[in-house]
């Protein structure tokens, strides 16, 4: 079949248009300029092009993010940066899928609003990534004491305030000022 055969029909030909496409999600609507399709001139059907498909699924996707209030591509990839890691190491630490990362710095799918609001407490308090790769200790300075920062320690250190929570590996002695701090909280 000729390339420019409507697969619908099988009759007419395909002509190329290009449209002022618009969309709408929840009540807001979108227009995506430049929307490349090769419509049928028998049987009206519209095919949209390959191209224009990609773009337009990273441009909708960013519409959807920003209707939902959810971060960005270029959002999602400075907390990463803030954050030192790469795309695998994140995936690997937080969830996601092997490419989830990539897919969502590219808009080509959509975060969830869990994954967002991980992501939004990591930006702004980026030492949380050292509890959750379980690298961070709990200390109390002066009970003489360090509980690695796993949760089912939370609970033996509660009534022990103040508390300070510390990497692992910047600690050289409970008795030493903890300089080093990054964190200090009230559990419990
Ligand atoms: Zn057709």
């Amino acid at each position: 079949m000729d390339v420019n055969t409507c697969p619908v029909c099988g009759k007419g030909k395909l002509v190329r248009k290009v449209l002022k496409e618009s969309f709408e999600y929840k009540g807001k609507t979108t227009i995506i300029p430049d929307y490349v399709v090769h419509a049928c001139d028998k049987c009206g059907e519209e095919i949209v092009d390959k191209k224009t498909l990609a773009k337009s699924g990273r441009i909708l996707n960013e519409f959807k993010r920003s209707v939902e209030g959810l971060l960005s591509g270029s959002e999602i990839k400075a907390i990463r940066k803030k954050l030192g890691l790469t795309q695998e190491e994140m995936a690997r630490i937080l969830g996601g899928g092997a490419k989830g990362f990539a897919r969502y710095e590219a808009g080509t799918v959509c975060h969830s609003k869990a994954m967002d609001t991980l992501l939004r407490l990591l930006g702004s308090f980026p030492y949380l990534i050292l509890f959750v790769q379980e690298k961070a200790c709990y200390v109390v300075p002066d009970k003489k004491k360090c509980l690695p920062a796993r949760p089912e320690n939370v609970s033996k250190i509660r009534s022990e305030e103040p508390c300070y929570a510390i990497p692992e590996g910047l600690m050289l002695s409970l008795t030493d000022k903890p300089y080093t701090l990054e964190f200090r909280s009230h559990l419990g």
